[in-house]
C-alpha cells in the first residue's frame, strides 16, 4: 500500500485512537502539543449543540475540576462534536452554590457539583452525596446503579427539572485540617469549622460551629483565622489548595464523607430534546467520569500525603476514639431526623439503610476480613 493511500485510510482510525487516548489521565494532564482532540475542534454542523457546564469548583482544579473537564470532553468526543460542552469554573458564569438553580433555570445545560450542597431544597439529597458513617465509594456505586438509588435520585430532582447522575467519587476523605490538636470531645466546643452536609450538623451537635464555604474560599478563611478548621477532600486536593500552609494538623478518618459521590445534573428540557443516541452518550460519559475520578484520587492520594508529611512537616493525627464515638452517636440522630423530614426523604433513607445493612453483612466477611488480615 502506498503511504499516501495508507494515511488517507487510517485518518479516521487515528482520530478514534486520539479520542481514546484522550480518555487517559496522563494524556489529559500532560498533553502539551499532542495531536489529541483538543487541538482539533469538532466541525460545527447544524446539529451542534453548544452546552454550558457550570461547576462548584475552581476551573481545572485537581480532582473535582479536572473531573468536570473530563466529563465535558468525553461528551464532546463521544458525540463527535454534536454536543460541544464548555466548562465554567465557580464564579465564571455563576457562583459555586448557584449551579443547581442556574441549570434549573436554563442559564446552563448541565452542572457538576455534589448533591449535599443543595440539601436546603430537600434534605433527602444528602443520601446521593455522602452521609456520616455511611457508604464507601464501591457501596455508593452499587446502591446508585444496582440498588435503586439512582431511580430515587431522578425522582428527587424531577420537580426541579433536572436529570441527575453520578459523575465522580472522591473515595474516603480525610477528617480535615485543624489549627490545634483535638484530644477529646471537649475540644470540639466552639470549634468553627468548614464542613458541609450532614457532617456539619453533627459537628454543631457536638458543640462546634459549622460553616459552609466553597472550596475556593477555604485557604483565606483558614489563614485569616475566620475558621479554626476546614475539611475539603483528601491529600491530592488538599495539597493543591495549600491548606497545609494554614493549619498544622491533618486528621483522619473522614467519618463525615466516607465515599462522596459527585454529580452531573442536566436541564431536563435540554436532555429530552436529545435523540436517543446522544442521551445514551451523556449517560455513559457520566459513568466513565464517575469511575475515572475514583481512580484518579486513589492513584494520587498516597503520593500527595507523602509530600505533605515529608516536605511540609504536616502532623497527621487520628481522631481519638471518644471523638469518633461521639460523632457516630450524633450522626445516627441527624440521619434519623433527615429520614423524618418528608415522605421522599423517608423512602430514600429506607432504601439507603437497607442496602447499607445488607452490603455491610457481606463486606464484613469480604473486604473487612481481607483488610484485617492484609494489614496485620
Ligand atoms: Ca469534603
Amino acid at each position: 500500500m502506498k503511504r499516501r493511500q495508507f494515511v488517507k485510510q487510517t485518518a479516521a482510525g487515528a482520530l478514534l485512537t486520539g479520542a481514546l487516548a484522550g480518555c487517559g489521565r496522563e494524556q489529559r494532564q500532560t498533553a502539551p502539543a499532542a495531536p489529541d482532540n483538543t487541538a482539533a475542534p469538532a466541525p460545527t454542523t447544524a446539529e451542534t449543540r453548544n452546552w454550558k457546564m457550570v461547576t462548584a469548583w475552581p476551573k481545572n482544579f485537581p480532582g473535582l475540576g479536572v473531573g468536570a473537564e473530563h466529563l465535558a470532553r468525553l461528551i464532546t468526543e463521544m458525540s463527535g462534536g454534536r454536543i460541544a460542552v464548555k466548562v465554567y469554573g465557580a464564579g465564571e458564569l455563576v457562583p459555586a452554590f448557584e449551579a443547581f438553580d442556574a441549570v434549573r433555570g436554563g442559564v446552563a445545560q448541565m452542572g457538576h457539583a455534589s448533591a449535599y450542597y443543595w440539601q436546603g431544597k430537600n434534605p433527602a439529597f444528602n443520601f446521593f452525596s455522602s452521609v456520616p458513617f455511611g457508604m464507601n465509594a464501591a457501596e455508593m456505586n452499587a446502591w446508585l446503579y444496582k440498588g435503586g438509588g439512582l431511580e430515587l435520585w431522578r425522582e428527587a430532582y424531577a420537580p426541579f427539572g433536572l436529570v441527575p447522575m453520578p459523575a465522580g467519587n472522591t473515595g474516603l476523605q480525610m477528617g480535615g485540617w485543624f489549627n490545634r490538636e483535638i484530644n477529646s470531645a471537649a475540644d470540639l466546643q466552639g470549634l468553627k469549622m468548614r464542613i458541609p452536609g450532614l457532617g456539619g450538623k453533627v459537628l454543631e451537635r457536638a458543640g462546634g460551629v459549622a460553616v459552609s464555604l466553597p472550596g475556593g474560599e477555604l485557604f483565606t478563611a483558614m489563614q485569616t483565622g475566620a475558621i479554626d478548621a476546614a475539611e475539603w477532600t483528601n491529600p491530592y486536593n488538599d495539597l493543591a489548595f495549600g491548606l497545609h500552609k494554614a493549619a498544622k494538623y491533618y486528621y483522619y478518618p473522614g467519618w463525615h464523607e466516607p465515599g462522596t459521590t459527585l454529580e452531573c445534573f442536566v436541564n431536563r428540557d435540554a436532555f429530552e430534546e436529545l435523540p436517543n443516541d446522544l442521551r445514551a452518550i451523556v449517560l455513559r460519559a457520566g459513568e466513565a467520569a464517575n469511575q475515572d475520578m475514583l481512580a484518579d484520587y486513589t492513584a494520587r492520594n498516597f503520593g500527595a500525603l507523602k509530600t505533605l508529611v515529608d516536605e511540609h512537616g504536616v502532623g497527621v493525627r487520628r481522631f481519638p476514639d471518644d471523638v469518633l464515638a461521639r460523632f457516630r452517636e450524633l450522626s445516627a440522630g441527624v440521619v434519623a431526623e433527615v429520614a423524618a423530614a418528608n415522605p421522599l426523604a423517608g423512602r430514600v433513607h429506607e432504601s439507603w439503610r437497607s442496602f447499607l445493612d445488607a452490603v455491610g453483612d457481606w463486606n464484613t466477611l469480604s473486604e473487612k476480613a481481607y483488610f484485617d488480615i492484609r494489614y496485620n
